[in-house]
């Protein structure tokens, strides 16, 4: 088996049992990178020398038998809206094309504490703003599955590294779906932890009630391993939550039998592609033969959570993105004859058109005459939202669905309708509005051969139940691509 195929737990154990080096893994991920990314382009930057520096500094580490994390020596891709100190943060926008950021995010942090090797950032819709990668002001990524079809979005970058054995592992960021459809297009496993699991210090805010940076990785297993190190209580994001923390492994295989597994009706309703609904139902009846009991359950305001959504996330964008004014840092005009003109064309050159686009509905709906109409409302719905998945959760261990209508669409499909593109999120974005965690994983294939990715969804801090029944279905349906 090549070193580029191995999972990462696969990768952990040779290392221990002294049959590769960290250096011998990163170098044969530089190799195939080198092979392989003209044609994905999923990276925005490969730290070539920066990673095999850390590789060595790794391999001298276990030499001198310190006691080691599973992910020492282990080689990353991170999302290029993550903080890593030194290497530049572009969000894929001509806004930040030139910063550098002077700290590290805690997520980057404690992985390089844990003995990660960095290969380099990833490839993202400008902002995080997007469903297929195709908004990055530099280049589009390809699917690695077909090349002539996106990666999804936003972390495109991040799912298609991993798909393409480019990288072990990676991290993304979920804002509305953007590390979980991305898994499903791009046949990998991805997380959206609950709200407040994972640090956000360091990850450039798109709407900060929602955001969340989560692992992409082969498996089930590996990704819980990879939560496990990066979750945890950070002082310096308020909204990260300080409770006693359960190993995500801890109960990965136990099995299902006896779980109650609920089927939102409302997930499965028209518009759902018969190949999408096909695979999750072959899924949802594994499960029922693995012991567990599945039931129809109603999420009646799910229909509202993505207008909901797209009110909510873009009056949050609207109010983090004024900090790119062209004065501080990021892109800044080189001509304007006052101030107004310094903002406003600094604005209008750094930024593309979706992000323009959020940002001018998140200011219509903030503005005086429209914030009840639209901001107010949307915030109520969230609450509807969050009591109807409360009451599911009264009877259901977790529920099941698809992550998305369709599987990986043609580049340029959905460029020209923003609404369309919108609508693709319609089973990922409750997950965010209600701060839940959920899990995409493989679960088969449509009759173009592009993989279909399955939806688990849980209550608050139910990772380690997600990751129970995801083990139990990978092993069952043996779908890993
Ligand atoms: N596609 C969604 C959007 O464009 C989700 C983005 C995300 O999760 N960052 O807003």
């Amino acid at each position: 088996m090549s070193i580029v195929s191995m999972t990462l737990t696969e990768l952990s154990e040779a290392m221990k049992r002294g049959e590769l080096s960290s250096r011998e893994i990163t170098q044969a991920y530089l190799d195939r990178i080198h092979e392989v990314e003209d044609k994905v382009g999923g990276y925005i930057t490969v730290d070539e020398e920066g990673a095999l520096e850390q590789a060595e500094k790794a391999d001298r580490a276990r030499a001198s038998g310190e006691r080691l994390s599973p992910l020492h020596g282990i080689p990353v891709a991170v999302k290029d809206n993550i903080c890593v100190e030194g290497l530049p943060a572009t969000c894929a926008s001509r806004m930040l094309e030139n910063f550098v950021p002077p700290y590290s995010a805690t997520a980057w942090e404690k992985l390089r504490a844990a003995g990660c090797v960095l290969l380099g950032k990833t490839n993202l819709d400008e902002f995080a703003m997007g469903s297929t990668t195709e908004n990055s002001a530099f280049h589009p990524t390809r699917n690695p599955r077909d090349l002539t079809r996106v990666p999804g979005g936003s972390s495109g970058g991040s799912a298609a590294v991993v798909a393409a054995e480019e990288a072990p592992f990676s991290l993304g960021s979920d804002t509305g779906g953007s590390i979980r459809q991305p898994a499903a297009f791009c046949g990998v496993v991805g997380m959206k932890p609950t709200y407040g699991m994972v640090s956000r210090y360091g990850l450039i805010a798109f709407a900060s009630s929602l955001d969340q940076i989560g692992p992409m990785t082969k498996t089930v297993a590996d990704n819980a391993l990879v939560l496990d190190a990066i979750a945890g209580y950070d002082r310096r994001d308020t909204t990260s939550v300080k409770r006693g923390y359960t190993p995500m492994n801890r109960e990965l295989r136990a099995g299902v039998k006896g779980l109650r597994v609920g089927l939102p009706k409302e997930m499965f309703a028209e518009g759902l592609s018969a190949d999408v609904r096909k695979a999750v139902m072959r899924a949802a009846r594994k499960l029922e033969e693995l012991g567990a009991t599945v039931v129809e359950v109603s999420l009646p305001s799910l229909q509202y959570a993505l207008p909901a959504y797209y009110v909510l996330s873009s009056a949050e964008a609207s109010s983090n993105l004024a900090r790119f004014d062209g004065v501080r840092y990021g892109h800044r005009a080189a001509e304007y004859a006052d101030l107004e003109e310094l903002y406003v064309r600094s604005r209008s050159e750094g930024f593309g058109a979706e992000v323009k686009r959020r940002i001018l509905l998140g200011t219509y709906t903030l503005s005086a005459g429209y914030f009840d109409a639209y901001y107010k409302k949307a915030l109520q719905v969230r609450t509807l939202v969050i009591r109807d998945f409360n009451s599911v959760f009264e009877t259901c261990d977790c529920l099941l669905g698809p992550v998305a209508p369709t599987t990986a669409y043609k580049l340029g499909e959905k460029t020209m309708s923003p609404l369309e593109m919108y609508l693709g999120d319609i089973h990922t974005v409750p997950v965010n509005i209600a701060g839940i965690p959920a899990l995409s994983m493989p679960c088969g294939v449509d009759r173009d051969g592009l993989p279909v990715g399955l939806q688990l969804m849980g209550a608050t801090f139910s990772e380690p139940t997600l990751y129970r029944v995801g083990q139990a279905l990978e092993e069952a349906m043996e779908v890993r691509q």
